[in-house]
């Protein structure tokens, strides 16, 4: 052998002046024999729990699996697994999931390298894992912003007016209440309000209960019990519901027929039809039954025709009838040609002044 000539000390091989001698190897029998993988410890990946996307390098990114998560990490972390003399130029394939003991898993990499700068090879090597279950910062975000109320805004009548949803909007654009609103939707029933704290959906409903005279009902569901606080979380419902109460209803209360006349700080302004007295009752007894909303009253248009001491002739122009009607607190000053309404219940007419203060 001259000492100009090179040969493999594995398979004898003559090697030409181009090809490269590998620590005594030609190209086949390094890669075949000792390759370019280095022994490393076992790669720890990072994986979210919720949304399943994977660290890599410190970044948080969605990838369709964990072959991809390990390939984006072998290709730009190489100098971790592969030795000097190779330069991974793509990693072609990742086989994942092999058991290899001590909780590890164990992937195959396929590779294609350039070997001392100048010859391409493919290159075979196992690369150890394990996969830690996390959450990424945005999962914990949205976490963190999990609820622990709702207030859902229902009314009596069965759907909110715009005065009411105006009334909710307003209070919750309050700085201190919106810095606390989660999630907000709305369906034909009514208005549903997540919030962060029970305080402050207990606060929003206790100020709807005290200006509108809403009712409120509230329950918990218990979701888990806080050992380590020694409390039980869970969400607590309040339920809101205005009264089906509004300007210019007729209603029943304590047995008298009455105008209501507007509500205002969980108060009923009412005219009692048969007096004419004006009183102001909280809309609790809206609640309670004793004021009743009446749907039953036949509503007709009368002018005053004429008056005596005590009573009121008003004439019904539609059928030409005439009524008469004692002159009460409310109906004092009516002069003739004046219009006002008519309520017949119950084979009783009761009457008010067309508009209302
Ligand atoms: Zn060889
Ligand atoms: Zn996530």
């Amino acid at each position: 052998m001259s000492e100009l000539t090179r040969h493999c000390i594995a398979c004898g091989k003559e090697l030409s002046e181009e090809e490269l001698l590998l620590g005594g190897y030609c190209l086949n029998c390094f890669m075949e024999i000792k390759g370019v993988a280095k022994s490393t410890p076992a790669l720890e990946l990072e994986q979210c729990s919720k949304c399943g996307s994977w660290k890599i390098h410190g970044k948080w990114a969605e990838l369709p699996s964990l072959s991809e998560a390990l390939r984006r990490i072998v290709l730009s972390d190489q100098r971790r697994f592969i030795d000097e003399r190779a330069e991974l130029i793509e990693v072609d394939e990742v086989k994942v999931s092999q058991a290899a003991g001590r909780g590890l898993s164990e992937a195959v990499v396929g590779a294609t390298a350039l070997i001392g700068g100048s010859m391409i090879a493919k290159a075979y090597f196992k690369v150890k894992y394990r996969v830690r279950k996390t959450t990424c910062p945005t999962c914990s975000r949205r976490a963190s912003r999990s609820y622990s109320a709702v207030v859902q805004f229902r009314s009596a009548r069965g759907c909110l007016l715009n005065r009411e949803k105006d009334y909710i909007s307003k209070l919750l654009s309050d700085p201190l209440i919106s810095q606390d609103v989660v999630e907000l939707t709305e369906d034909r029933s009514g208005v549903d309000v997540k919030f962060l704290s029970v305080a402050t959906a207990h606060r929003v409903a206790q100020l709807i209960e005290k200006t509108a005279g809403a009712k409120i009902v509230e329950s918990f569901k218990l979701t888990k019990r806080d050992y380590s606080r020694g409390r039980d979380v869970g969400v607590t419902t309040i339920s809101v519901r205005f009264p089906d109460i509004d300007k210019m209803d007729l209603v029943n209360y304590r047995g008298s027929v009455s105008l209501v006349r507007g509500t205002r700080n969980g108060f009923i302004d009412l005219i009692m039809l048969e007096s004419g007295e004006k009183r102001s009752v909280p809309l609790k007894e809206y609640w309670s039954g004793r004021l009743k909303k009446l749907s039953e009253a036949v509503e007709k248009k009368l002018t005053v025709v004429g008056r005596s001491l005590n009573t009121l002739y008003l004439l019904n122009e539609e059928t030409g009838e005439l009524i008469e009607h004692p002159i009460n607190e409310h109906l004092v000053g009516l002069k003739n040609g004046d219009r006002v309404k008519g309520y017949i219940m119950g084979g009783r007419t009761y009457v008010i002044r067309e508009e209302v203060d």
